[in-house]
């Protein structure tokens, strides 16, 4: 068992027989020194656990501080003060300067369970101070590797403050910006970004910053000494090298334009055979055309789809803004896409009010989005609904919001965040049944981007999914 040691700092040689008649047979070893300078040094080397400070050792009691204690090196061990009894004012200053307890002369009440609980609260305070001390070294390890890492990496308060920003990320943005908002300052933003904002999770996103060059952040929560959850993010320089990007160019143009002619020819011919101008096929000569007429679609659409992921990878979209409504762009697609709901069996529903404000976008374009993520709500449902609303968000100068919802699969958590990326398709069984290249997401949000808006997605595995998209309104 523990034997705690009790100093005594002063010169009551009565007051220090009570003590050790009080704490005889516990587990307390009590030393004893004078309280001057020399005394608490004496005392300071033998690393004691509690000190009794005698206030009868102070010229003037109610001076009392706790500092020189500590400047001796005694800044873990609680103090209980010793006064007169009717030196009120002696114990009031010992407690607001920092003592634990004050203990009043000649001891009336027994004083074990007092130094018991002044142990206690000792301990507590030693294994905080402790904690925050680890807190604070990791915290200052995370900073040190943050400092040689090439990439830009930097610290934001829960406020989005920028309490620290690394060599690489001054290097891009200058210095002296700490303590600005790290969505005004890195990404020209007037509120914090939808990544950060809508989740106290770590985040991914992409961004194009000053140099000019893509980066892929990454962030992770921290909390610092203080308790508060501090965020770390990390950009991974993505920008695609020059050359591959143009051969990458050249070679998708190239094939799929190529691609094109025999495609179109391709179901030139199976039309003409299916029409019976080559002559009557039997049943089965009629189910192999319409295979072939129906995979060549499927090839027709790929071919689409990566000659304007092409457009979009190489900067060469252009849109064509005019004036318009909501309803106009969904106008454009509703009737193929209930068909091709109704088809399976799912109820399709769209929900939007009439007063919806005008919104000046790229029809076509925004429409080519919409039946995107709704082709894709209606692919990956079985049963249930899928449902398109829109509505206003009086945020900003107004935005309008379009939402597809489905009760289908659902996304996988881990597979939320690369969804939009170029490519990529959730792996699983669902992926070599349904047509798809992992085109559509990324070429959506760019669409969506392009006009200024954000295209988001929400899901639950096994539940099912939304995508929302927001356009700023016509002002
Ligand atoms: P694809 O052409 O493969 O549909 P997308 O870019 O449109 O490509 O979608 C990427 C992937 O995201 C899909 O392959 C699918 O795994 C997943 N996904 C998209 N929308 C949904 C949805 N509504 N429900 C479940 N998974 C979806």
């Amino acid at each position: 068992m523990k034997v705690y040691k009790i100093a005594y700092l002063g010169e009551d040689e009565d007051f220090f027989s009570t003590l050790e008649r009080e704490l005889k047979g516990a587990n307390f070893k009590l030393v004893s020194a004078p309280g001057d300078y020399h005394g608490i040094r004496r005392v300071a080397e033998s690393d004691p656990d509690l000190i009794l400070w005698d206030l009868d050792n102070e010229p003037e009691p109610t001076s009392f501080s706790i500092d020189k204690f500590q400047q001796a090196g005694l800044k873990r061990q609680p103090i209980i003060c010793i006064a007169r009894r009717g030196t009120l004012k002696a114990a009031v200053r010992c407690l607001s300067s920092g003592a634990i307890d004050v203990v009043f002369k000649p001891i009336q009440d027994p004083f074990i369970p007092r130094a018991a609980a002044a142990l206690n609260v000792g301990e507590i305070q030693r294994r905080l101070e402790w904690s925050s001390r680890v807190i604070e070294d990791t915290n200052n390890q995370i900073r040190a590797i943050l400092a040689n890492l090439k990439d830009p990496a930097y610290i934001v308060s829960p406020e989005f403050h920028i309490t620290y920003m690394n060599r690489a990320a001054e290097e891009i943005f200058g210095e002296g910006l700490r303590g600005g908002a790290c969505y005004t300052v890195f990404y020209d933003r007037s509120e914090p970004c939808e990544v950060c904002a809508k989740s106290d999770k770590p985040g991914r996103w992409r961004a194009v910053l000053k140099n000019g060059k893509t980066y892929r952040f990454v962030s992770a929560l921290v909390r610092n000494s203080s308790g508060e959850l501090e965020r770390i993010a990390i950009g991974i320089d993505i920008t695609p090298n020059q050359e591959v990007k143009k051969i990458h160019k050249t070679f998708i143009s190239n094939v799929s334009h190529d691609l094109r002619t025999p495609i179109a020819t391709i179901d030139q011919y199976a039309t003409i055979m299916l029409e019976g101008l080559t002559g009557e096929l039997s049943e089965e000569q009629r189910k192999c055309v319409e295979v072939i007429r129906r995979s060549n679609f499927r090839l027709f659409n790929l071919v689409e789809n990566l000659i304007d992921a092409n457009k979009i990878l190489s900067g060469e979209f252009k849109l064509r803004m005019e004036i318009t409504s909501v309803r106009e762009v969904l106008d454009l697609v509703l009737d193929k896409l209930r068909e091709q709901a109704e088809d399976k069996g799912l109820r399709f529903e769209v929900e939007m009010p009439d007063d919806l404000p005008r919104i000046y976008v790229d029809k076509a374009r925004v429409a080519q989005a919409i039946a995107n993520i709704a082709g894709n709500a209606i692919k990956f449902t079985d049963k249930g609904m899928v449902q398109v609303r829109a509505g206003f968000m009086p945020r900003d100068e107004g935005r309008v919001i379009v939402s597809v919802e489905d009760t289908g699969v659902g996304i996988p958590r881990e597979d939320l965040g690369k969804i939009f990326d170029l490519f990529y398709r959730v792996e699983g069984d669902r992926v070599y049944v349904e047509e798809g290249a992992g085109l559509g997401l990324s070429i959506s949000r760019e669409i969506i981007r392009a006009h200024g808006g954000t295209l988001w997605a929400e899901s639950v595995e096994g539940i099912g999914s939304a995508f929302h998209m927001t356009l700023p309104v016509h002002t």
